[in-house]
């Protein structure tokens, strides 16, 4: 009889190398380390291919110019460094995990003299969301947003995100949604729509949401199924009185949050538009995996 032996070795990319993660090492003067000075991408990649490759890394470059720092890559760097990590990957879906950050120097809130960002890529395995949280529905609770002004940046400084996030795991929920001067800008790790009397609501991209990626994809479906739609701002009380709430991210996908405030959304069971766009959503997922599709 033979024992398994575990020798998974996650292969990460720093700075230049691909080695294995308990090798890498950064220097405690990174800016990423003191001040969160820095920007991420999650990426994820099914069946070894990226999901909206282009389109991440078009908001990547969005958040560098965000917080002023260069580009250190290519897109056709990008694309190479990203195809590699997935190549040396256990597996063939995966959440891929991209950061910058504007590197060591010393510690002083004013950019360094002389900057060596530090590009650190990380690939993460890919849960789909549980079967449960799709066929039932998650409860999520609300929060006051009381983040900065330039949520539009994917900073790796998320401080506030988490706070807010825990508020949920305290409360045993799935998200935190979060509210604006009375409006609903996105949940601590993903963006926000509603359904008010059979019509999709999304908002609209500011500085008080990520525009998310999986926000785009869901647009995208909308449209192309017909689904009725406005982008335009969504209220506290359209939310509480909503037939139906979706939260959407990269990695959860698009789920029905059916109990909000420990009160049911509509009949407290994922709606009929929930399963028309989750069902959509699947299909253009796997056409993107069969190498179909638009990825
Ligand atoms: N908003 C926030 C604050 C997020 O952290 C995320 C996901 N990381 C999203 C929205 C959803 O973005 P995406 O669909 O690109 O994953």
């Amino acid at each position: 009889m033979t024992t398994a032996v575990t020798t998974a070795v996650t292969t990460i990319y720093l700075n230049g190398q691909f080695l294995p993660l308990e090798e890498a090492r950064i220097s405690v003067m990174d800016r990423g380390f003191l001040f969160g000075d820095g920007v991420y991408e999650v990426i994820p990649v099914y069946s070894r291919r990226p999901f909206r490759l282009h389109e991440h890394l078009h908001r990547l470059q969005a958040s560098l110019d965000g917080i002023r720092l260069a580009n250190p890559h290519t897109t056709r760097e990008w694309e190479n460094l990203i195809l590699r990590s997935v190549e040396l990957a256990e597996s063939e879906d995966l959440g891929l995990y991209l950061q910058v950050t504007r590197g060591p120097g010393p510690r002083d809130h004013a950019f360094p003299k002389q900057i060596q960002p530090t590009v650190f890529i990380l690939p993460l395995p890919l849960t789909p969301p549980a079967r449960e949280g799709v066929e039932s529905g998650v409860a999520a609770i609300t929060a006051a947003d009381n983040r900065w002004l330039r949520c539009d940046i994917k900073a790796t400084a998320l401080l506030p995100n988490v706070l807010l996030r825990q508020l949920s795991v305290d409360a045993g929920c799935a998200e935190t949604l979060l509210l604006r001067d009375g409006f609903v800008s996105e949940g601590s790790s993903s963006n926000v729509f509603v359904v008010a009397n059979g019509l999709l609501l999304a908002p609209p991209k500011s500085n008080f949401m990520l525009p998310g990626i999986t926000y785009d994809v869901v647009l995208e479906l909308a449209r192309q199924e017909g689904i009725a739609h406005e982008i335009r701002p969504i209220s506290e009380v359209e939310l509480r009185a909503a037939g139906e709430v979706w939260i959407t991210s990269s990695t959860k996908e698009v789920l029905a949050v059916t109990t909000l405030d420990g009160q049911p959304v509509g009949d407290g069971r994922p709606g009929p538009l929930f399963r028309r766009m989750h069902a959509a959503y699947q299909d253009y997922k796997h056409s993107v995996m069969r190498g179909k599709g638009n990825a």
